[in-house]
Parts: C-alpha cells; structure tokens; sequence
C-alpha cells in the first residue's frame, strides 16, 4: 500500500519527492491537470463569506484566487521566497516576556509554534538550496528605492526570490524513482479511516468514485481545501476551520512626475525590501497591534500600475488568530456532487486597522523620501479570499485548540498528514511559500522514517 499525497502544489510535491526518495511508494492526486490555469469545480468549489456569525453567508463572487493543477498557485506566484522571523514562531512568548500578559488583543488566540526555530532554520536552508533561493538583480526603482530607504535610516535588502516557479522538476524526479503513481484531474473527496487510522481516500475521476487505499495519507491541498476535506471526513477535532487568518494586503501608490520608474523592466519578484516594520519593529504597546509587515517597493506587486512615473510600496501585514475568524461547511450551499461548500466567517478587527494605519504611515515617508510628489493609500479592505490564507488545522500541542503537531500529524489520527499554512498558528507578515516548502519536506521525511 502507498502513501497518497493530496494535492501537487509546492508542498504536495516537495512531500511526494522526499518521500519516494525514501523509499515509499507514492500516489501523488491532483484535481487539477499540469495545464490548468484555473480553480477545479469539485476540490476549489465557490465558498460562502459572512463577516459575523449573526449574518447569512452568500456565495463568494468566485473562488479563492490561485490555481489547482500540478505546480498549483505557485505557478502564479511572484515567486518570492521568505523565512517567517522567529519571532513569528514565539509571538506569545516574546510578547508575554517583553510588555507582559494582557497585550495581545481581546478575541485573539495566539499560540507559539510548537517547534524549534532553529530547526525550522535547517529546512529553509535545504529549501534555499534545492530551490536555488537568491535576490534579483536591482533595477532603476529598486535602485531608488533602496538608497531612500537608507536616508531613513533602514537598511533595505533585495528580495530572496526562487529561481523558478515551477517545482515540477522535483515531482519529474520522483516519478523517475519508479516509485510515484500520479493522479491528475482527480479530486479526494474524503478521507476513510479504520480502527487503526488511516484507511485511503475516496476519489472522484471522470464522473466515477472509486478508493485509493493508503498506509498514509498528506493533505497538501492548502487551507480551504484542506480544511473542507478534514470537516467532510469528520476528522480533526474541535479545532477544525478554527484561527482562520489572510493577508489583507496594504497598498500605497506614489507619484514621481517626469521620472520613468522603469517598473516593466523586471518581474514581480524583483523588489527592495525592509524588514524593520515587521514582528516585533513596532512597540505595540503604544500602538495597540501586535506585528507588522515587510515592506517592498516591487516591479509590480498587486495591480501593478501601467504608469510609468508611479511606483508603489506594498505590505502584507501580520494578522491574529481571532476566535470569530473561521472556515466550517456551509449548511446550504452545495457543489456540484452536492456536498456542503466552505463557509467563511471573517473580519477584520481594531488591532488590524491600527496596525494598517501606522504602516501606511512609514510607506508613504518611504515614498516621499524616494521623491514622491504625491502618495495615495489604497482602501484597507476586508479579502478572505486573498492570495494568502493561513490556519483551519493550526499545529499545537493541545487537540482542544490545535488540529496537528509540529509535523503536521493531526492529533489521534494515525497516518494522517497535513501541510501547508492551514497549519500555520501565525502567519507572519511575509510571504508563505518558502515555509510552506520547509515544514512539506520536514513533514514528510518524519513521515517516512514513521513507516518503517
Ligand atoms: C497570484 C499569487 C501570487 C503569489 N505569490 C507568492 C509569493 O511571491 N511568495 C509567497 O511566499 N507566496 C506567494 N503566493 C502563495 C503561494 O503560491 C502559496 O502559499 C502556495 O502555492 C501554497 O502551496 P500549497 O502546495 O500548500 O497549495 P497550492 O499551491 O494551492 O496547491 C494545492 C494543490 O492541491 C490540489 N487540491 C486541492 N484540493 C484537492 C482535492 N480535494 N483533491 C485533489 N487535489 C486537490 C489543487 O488542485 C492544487 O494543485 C502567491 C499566490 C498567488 C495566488
């Protein structure tokens, strides 16, 4: 019996690689085909949104944004390749130790990730290496960028950035080990268990369900669809869907009358970076938030302005674990198959608004210092259907308020698996991709020295 591995987006497919490297037979699905450029009805089905409990969901005007299909959304992605500050791992604690219990804001939940730091550090540098992580090489914004940034005394980097989007040369090389079957355009439907644990999955290919049976089995199908199958499958605990988070993106444009910034000349993942607006940069005890943001002026960034003389800063700000922002099935809305959507109950609270505010600020002074005539915030808006979701299956020690371990195991279910940023207890205000990657390798590699 092998192992089958749920979904082949960077983490799927950095899970089946390690562990067909080991020496486990593999059955790697995706819902998606490697040419897709769009959501699978079935795996990616439009979810209800609400902002509180006390409203009706309605159905979101699409699904979330991303791709389903071998490679997954990183074959949209920028890419660009962060480690998570390890702060972010001991946000609880280093608060606690630093202002004091009773800073962190009323309705939030925060947990310390329940492994080392150091540890994590190891697997980023595998990640770096496998994937040739580096910076870009500067261009005239960046360039412009970068020297403002130091007259405020920050110290700007180049952002670290994969050499390629594509991880389908690891899943090429895990097929080559003999030991890998794939499965494209099938969607998991469920996850069985027996007495023991992990029984297989039931599947849905070309209008026809059939089970795959598994000695284990990895839900690498990111936060929505993660989250969807382990409430479909009943498994997972009373945490399941709990601490939902997003990145709500911060925008600030500026204008640089008679300059060409250039900003076509390079990719997305091209950008000018600085780092001390994030984790603990800010005091907030002053401020009432707790986090931050790196910040980037990038070639493009979100809605890129075809403007040559604006540039643009962006943030991607640290969120909480709030109780009242969480997934669970909608009691209505179905798929096509008829089985209940995802239901979001989502919103954004005071500590985000005044976290959004301050960074606006320091963005805009970044900007002006560059030589912006004139800057414009963009609306700080509620998106639970961002580029970047995170929690539903948070790792922890307690089953009460935690889906999974440190490796992703989900509590009191043998052999069951799940990775990605569904398991994430923060997210940090950087990108996830490159965590995403590192914890998928650390996982399976616990995994397949478990099956022996
Ligand atoms: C436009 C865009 C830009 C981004 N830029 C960056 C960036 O620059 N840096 C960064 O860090 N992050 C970025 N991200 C986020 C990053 O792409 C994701 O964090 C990453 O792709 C998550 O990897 P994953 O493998 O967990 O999930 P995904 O990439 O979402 O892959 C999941 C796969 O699982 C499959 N699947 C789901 N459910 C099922 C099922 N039931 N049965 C079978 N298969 C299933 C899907 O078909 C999909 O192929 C970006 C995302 C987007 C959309």
């Amino acid at each position: 019996m092998s192992v089958v591995v749920v979904g082949l987006g960077p983490a799927g497919t950095i899970a089946t690689w390690a562990l067909a490297r080991a020496g486990h037979a593999v059955t790697a699905i995706d819902a998606g085909t490697s040419g897709s450029e769009s959501r699978a009805p079935l795996a990616a089905a439009t979810p209800t949104v609400r902002s509180t409990v006390y409203e009706e969901a309605v159905r979101a005007p699409g699904p979330q944004a991303g791709r389903d299909g071998i490679g997954g959304s990183k074959l949209l992605a920028a890419p660009q390749s962060y480690r998570l500050d390890p702060w972010t791992l001991r946000m609880r604690t280093r608060v606690e130790v630093r202002h004091g219990a009773g800073v962190l804001p009323p309705g939030t939940d925060v947990r310390d990730w329940p492994l080392d730091p150091a540890d994590l550090h190891e697997w980023y540098e595998r990640v770096e290496h496998l994937l040739r992580v580096g910076p870009r090489p500067p261009t005239e914004w960046t360039r412009r960028m970068a020297a403002a940034a130091r007259t405020l005394g920050l110290q700007p980097f180049a952002a670290p950035a994969a050499a390629s989007r594509d991880t389908g040369v690891l899943l090429g090389q895990a097929v080559a080990t003999g030991r890998v079957t794939t499965m494209p355009g099938t969607t998991v439907l469920e996850v069985l268990t027996d007495r023991s644990g992990v029984a297989g999955v039931r599947v849905h290919h070309e209008g026809r369900i059939r089970t795959v049976t598994a000695r284990a089995v990895v839900l690498a199908g990111s936060v929505l669809a993660n989250v969807r199958l382990l409430l479909l499958s009943g498994l997972g605990g009373p945490a399941v869907g709990r601490y939902f988070m997003s990145h709500n993106f911060l925008r600030v444009r500026g204008h640089f009358p008679g300059v060409n910034l250039d900003r076509g000349s390079a990719g997305p993942a091209t950008a000018t970076a600085v780092a001390e607006y994030d984790a603990d940069g800010i005091d907030c005890t002053r401020e009432g938030f707790v986090g931050g943001s790196i910040l980037q002026a990038a070639m493009t960034g979100p809605a890129p302005s075809p403007d040559p003389e604006w540039g643009a800063v962006w943030a991607q700000p640290e969120q909480l674990p709030h109780r009242d922002n969480a997934i669970d099935l909608d009691p209505v809305a179905v798929d096509v198959l008829g089985r209940p959507v995802a239901r979001l109950t989502f919103a954004l609270h005071d500590d985000d608004h005044r976290r959004a505010r301050r960074l606006q600020g320091v963005m805009r002074d970044w900007l002006v210092a560059a030589g912006a005539a004139i800057t414009a915030a963009e609306e700080f808006a509620a998106h639970p259907l961002g580029t970047h979701l995170y929690g539903g299956a948070r790792m922890g020690t307690d089953p009460q308020t935690s889906v999974v371990d440190g490796y992703g195991r989900v509590h009191g279910v043998p052999g069951l698996v799940v990775t990605g940023t569904a398991t994430f207890p923060t997210c940090g205000g950087r990108g996830p991709v490159q965590t995403v990657e590192a914890l998928a390798w650390r996982s399976a590699t616990a995994l397949a020295a478990g099956l022996r």
